[in-house]
Parts: C-alpha cells; structure tokens; sequence
C-alpha cells in the first residue's frame, strides 16, 4: 500500500520515491520545489495524558486539517511517527510560507476533542537545482528544529536569515 493506515498520506517510503523523482524532474526543467518538515510540538504528552488511541486521533485530525488546504498535485505524507513532509512544485519558499502559516493558524485554532489546542513547527526549504534530495531534507529539517528551539509553534525558512544578513 502507498497510503498510511492511520492517517491516510503516503507512506514515508512512498514520500522519499516521490521526493526523489520530483527532484530529478526539476533539474531537468530547472524548475524550483518547497519542501516543508512539520513535526508535531508536544506529542508525547498528548499519548502520555490521554492514551494512545486519543494520539492516533490527533493524527488523523491534525493530516485532515492540513489536507485542506493543500491541492491535487501538492504531495504530503507521513514522514515520521508524528512527522509529514510536503512538497509543493513550482512554488517559491516566500509562498510556501504564507501557506503553512494558514495551516499553522488553522490547527492553532482547532479544538481537539479531550486535548484542546495542539500546534505544530515547521521548516521550509526550497529546491533551486544543484542539490540533492537528502540535502533539500536535511535544510527543511534544520529549519524545522530552529523553529523548536524558537519556542515552538512556529514555521522557519530555512537560509533566510542569512540571506537577510547579507542583504542588510
Ligand atoms: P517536540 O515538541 O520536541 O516535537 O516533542 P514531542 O513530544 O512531539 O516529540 P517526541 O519525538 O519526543 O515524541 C513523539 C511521540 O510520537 C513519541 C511517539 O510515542 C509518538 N508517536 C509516534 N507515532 C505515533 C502513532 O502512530 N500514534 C501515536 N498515538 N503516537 C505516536
Ligand atoms: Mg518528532
Ligand atoms: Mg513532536
């Protein structure tokens, strides 16, 4: 099966043969790719209090509500245990931002039934040809943990801050 049992996404196996054969696509058109790491803040404690099965829905909750707002030729899937990846072709990572942080929004709003509010960080990283598609995971990653240690909650770019750096 291409699909996770739990959640519905692709399976992560499914997510890195599709993440490879995206990339190889753009190198060929030159064309640009956001990748977006989410990983859900404070998981553990949501099994820990409340029980597996309220995790589980939690996770069939928190894929639908991202789902919403993704389109047909977006791909998300289930990367980790509480971990999704999305790619987005032909979308630049100033885009990819203003997208997850409606996402991001959205869930910050829901009220999950027993648990209340739950949110989720997030990196983002975009595909610009010359990488590789461990490398284009590992900077969404490194974004994505930045976001952690900023306090959760929230979606980092990966290279803007250098980018802003140089620019002034
Ligand atoms: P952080 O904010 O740093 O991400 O903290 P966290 O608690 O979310 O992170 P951590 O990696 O410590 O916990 C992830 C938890 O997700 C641990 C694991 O038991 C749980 N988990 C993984 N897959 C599933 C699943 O399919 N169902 C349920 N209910 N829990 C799962
Ligand atoms: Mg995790
Ligand atoms: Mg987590």
């Amino acid at each position: 099966a291409i699909h996770d049992g739990l959640t519905g996404t692709l399976r992560h196996g499914h997510v890195e043969s599709e993440l490879k054969r995206f990339v190889i696509g753009m190198q060929r058109k030159h064309g640009l790719l956001s990748a977006m790491l989410i990983d859900i803040d404070f998981f553990k404690k949501v099994n820990d209090q409340h029980g597996h099965a309220v995790g589980d829905d939690v996770l069939r909750r928190m894929t639908a509500l991202v789902q919403q707002t993704l389109r047909g030729s977006d791909l998300f899937g289930r990367w980790g245990g509480e971990e999704f990846l999305i790619l987005i072709p032909n979308c630049v990572r100033a885009d990819a931002l203003v997208l997850l942080e409606r996402v991001r929004e959205g869930i910050a709003g829901y009220d999950f039934p027993l648990v209340g509010r739950m949110n989720f960080s997030a990196g983002i990283s975009e595909y610009r040809g010359g990488v590789d598609a461990a490398t284009l995971i590992g900077q969404a990653d490194a974004a994505m943990y930045a976001a952690k240690r900023l306090g959760r909650n929230r979606v980092q770019v990966y290279g803007a801050e250098e980018e802003e750096a140089i620019s002034g």
